[in-house]
């Protein structure tokens, strides 16, 4: 009688995780009777967080599901997101599945709209088309057909070369204008769809002021660099990388010509030498500083860029603006060098 009962449990639970759970399910009943969609079609992918499902209105629109899993183990990944984001830090229902679910949910849809605001390809979707644990938003794909992820596209040498300068722009204009890091970014989390890039997956997306956001952007670089390197495009290295995402003294308008000029130089060295493929090991293992506070020899290191020494390891230059800083401190003192020689 024993085994009997366990192997009812596990059949038991087999369905509900496969299934659509009886609350998610009558949530899901509103939604068809307030028109926001008309028919559910079908599961595009189970994962381990969310479920997605295709969906049409009457009228033939396509729509994707997201269903975020209410169930007690699924959260355990998303905490080194969530620790020091202030919108979530006051803790409540941080061990309430549901809730959490929930914050994931509205993250999502929050974070979408934050990006296609600022142009990057996504899916659309607005604030009322989530309840609870449930977001829809607009498919990306055609005829029940959902768009191939960047992993499965199959792309030809030139539409790898065009998509890694897509991504890269997509990457420093997720960090620029929406002030976000996307932190899962890679050939997964990106859909290739009619020769563009879509990003999607973006519940984790942290503030770029989130204490880990320059490791967890560093590592998107890393993603998304070892992708098309892999493929046989020339990338830049991951401090390349990283340093155009950051810098914000780049122009919107220069981004193309610094691009431009990043290729000149990247096909002029040709094969990445030893020393510097070590350099970026190096900067891919070690910690970022955010802001001048912590850095803990700073002063001798202001020290040794006022005196124009070799500055090339402090690569925090650019992330905390001393770059931009120390160009216009210099340009004075040449004036003041220049005022004094005249007065003389
Ligand atoms: P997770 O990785 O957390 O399971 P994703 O948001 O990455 O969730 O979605 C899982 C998969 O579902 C994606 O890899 C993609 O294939 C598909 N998918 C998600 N959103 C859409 C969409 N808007 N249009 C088409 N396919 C989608
Ligand atoms: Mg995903």
């Amino acid at each position: 009688a024993i085994g009997k009962t366990k192997t009812t449990d596990k059949a038991d639970r087999a369905t509900v995780e496969q299934a659509i759970d009886q609350n998610t399910r009558k949530i899901l009943y509103k939604m068809l009777n307030k028109g926001v969609f008309d028919a559910i079609n079908g599961c595009i992918s189970t994962g381990k967080e969310a479920n997605v499902y295709h969906a049409t209105k009457s009228h033939g629109q396509e729509l994707a599901i997201k269903i975020y899993k209410t169930s007690v183990l699924e959260f355990k990944d998303k905490g080194r997101y969530m620790q020091g984001d202030y919108r979530y830090s006051n803790g409540c229902g941080k061990h309430n599945p549901r809730e959490m679910a929930r914050k994931w949910a509205e993250k999502e849809i929050r974070n979408l709209m934050r990006l296609k605001a600022a142009g990057i390809r996504c899916p659309t979707t607005s604030c009322n088309l989530r309840r609870l644990h449930i977001v829809v938003m607009e498919f990306i794909g055609k005829s029940g057909w959902a768009a191939p992820r960047l992993k499965d596209a199959a792309l030809s040498s030139d539409k790898l070369r065009e998509g890694y300068v897509e991504i890269i722009i997509a990457m420093r204009t997720l960090y620029q204008k929406c002030k976000l890091v996307h932190g899962d970014l890679s050939e997964y989390n990106i859909l290739y769809y009619e020769g563009h890039l879509y990003i999607i997956d973006v519940s984790q997306a942290v503030e770029h002021e989130h204490p880990h956001a320059l490791d967890f952007l560093r590592e998107d670089c890393v993603h998304v660099s070892d992708f098309f390197k892999k493929h046989g495009v020339a990338v830049m290295t991951i401090r390349e990388l990283f340093d155009f995402i950051v810098d914000a003294t780049i122009a919107d308008d220069a981004v193309d010509s610094y691009l431009e000029e990043m290729q000149r130089k990247i096909l002029a060295r040709g094969d990445v030498s030893v020393e510097d493929e070590i350099a970026d090991s190096v900067f891919v293992q070690s910690f970022i500083p955010r802001t001048l506070d912590d850095v803990e020899n700073a002063e001798e290191d202001v020290q040794q860029i006022t005196n124009l020494k070799d500055t090339n390891d402090l690569y925090y230059l650019t992330i905390t603006g001393l770059k931009h800083a120390l160009s216009l401190t210099q340009s004075t003192q040449q004036n003041t060098q220049q005022q004094k020689s005249s007065a003389t």
